[in-house]
């Protein structure tokens, strides 16, 4: 087993803890910074009370893959977790890298820079002799789950819908999909995705921190005329036969799955089905790590629209994004306790 799952030196399950540091506001309310972080190791200071209400400190130690802390750069984020994964995209990897965590623990912070370094990349290989002979292009397509369905982020929030054709290949029916070969233009679209995330009257991060977006770059091998022709559906459309990809994921915050009591119906019934999606995704991902044959995908919208990434030869990467601040204690555990039960 471990040598299958470390082909091309490339783990393929790899766990990543992000701390983001202290910001304004707790820094005025002088909250305490309970998470220490040594190499790939990392300690929270819980502050407890005990019944007669004198004050202690109980600590919880994790191991990951890694563990960045507050002095980490986006760059170095993804020299980590995403770089050594860009080169075996060529040789048919389906790569999938999540942001997860609680709202303001810095998954978007960190999500967003990741797919425009990749596409940077991506665009660097293609230009070399070797995959130009070979009519490889790079696609990008952005969308959503929201409240279990799915949104074209691209295409002015147009709702798709999801089909499975006979070889179990999942396929988004009318999802816009855009060629892209500099890397302005994938910014334009990054830039554009973004703006159109859910935003209700609420307030921009209230609303998008109960969506999943799923921004994907795909290099496919350009048909050749007689080729497109033939093929018109799924994965073999006019734009090609996907050759690997990767998915970029900010997920939903993790709190939000706890909206089940909440006193607004919508938001019980959103709130169900993030908690739903989270707990199919450990376990997708715990049994892509047992190399178990059934893989649960059936268990949430997420988890079905990725299946493809989670069969064959894939490679995943979890960033798991925490805040510093005492008031955080409890989250922060939890979403330890998830990326650690992950692995
Ligand atoms: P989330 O998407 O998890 O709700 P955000 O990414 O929006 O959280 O981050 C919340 C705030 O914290 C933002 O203002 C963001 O700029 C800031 N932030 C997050 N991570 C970092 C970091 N590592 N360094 C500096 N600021 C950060
Ligand atoms: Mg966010």
């Amino acid at each position: 087993k471990e040598i299958s799952s470390r082909e091309n030196n490339v783990a393929k399950i790899k766990v990543v803890v992000r701390k983001r540091p202290l910001n304004k506001k707790e820094i005025s309310r002088k909250e305490d910074d309970v998470v220490t972080v040594n190499e790939n190791a990392l300690t929270v200071h819980e502050p407890k009370l005990k019944v007669d209400l004198t004050a202690y400190v109980e600590k919880h130690e994790f191991c990951f893959d890694a563990v960045l802390d507050e002095y980490v750069t986006n760059d170095e984020v993804y020299r980590v977790t995403v770089e050594p994964i860009i080169p075996i995209i060529f040789q048919r990897t389906k790569a999938t890298c999540f942001a997860y965590g609680q709202t303001g623990s810095g998954k978007t912070f960190t999500m967003q820079p990741l797919p425009l370094r990749a596409a940077q990349d991506l665009i660097r290989f293609l230009h070399q002799p070797v995959y130009r002979s070979q009519r490889f292009k790079l696609w990008l397509s952005f969308f959503e789950i929201y409240g279990g369905k799915l949104f074209d982020l691209l295409s002015e929030r147009k709702k798709l819908c999801m089909r499975e054709d006979g070889r179990q290949q999942v396929c988004i029916v009318g999802l816009q999909e855009f060629e892209v070969s500099d890397v302005q233009i994938v910014k334009d679209y990054i830039e554009r995705g973004n703006a159109a995330r859910s935003t209700g009257s609420t307030g921009a991060n209230e609303e998008s921190s109960r969506s999943h977006a799923i921004l994907q770059l795909a290099i496919k091998k350009h048909p050749e005329i007689k080729e497109s022709k033939r093929n018109n559906d799924g994965n073999e459309s006019k734009s090609g036969k996907v050759v690997g990809k990767i998915s970029f994921i900010d997920l939903a915050g993790s709190e939000r799955g706890a909206d089940t009591t909440d006193n607004d119906r919508q938001t019980r019934i959103e709130g169900a089905e993030i908690n739903k999606s989270l707990l199919a995704l450990k376990e997708c991902i715990r049994a892509l790590d047992n190399d178990q044959i059934h893989i649960p995908f059936r268990g949430s919208k997420l988890t079905e629209v990725l299946r493809d990434s989670f069969v064959g030869n894939s490679r995943t990467v979890m960033i798991s994004c925490i805040s510093p601040n005492a008031g955080s204690c409890e989250h922060t555990l939890n979403t330890l306790r998830y990326a650690d039960r992950v692995k």
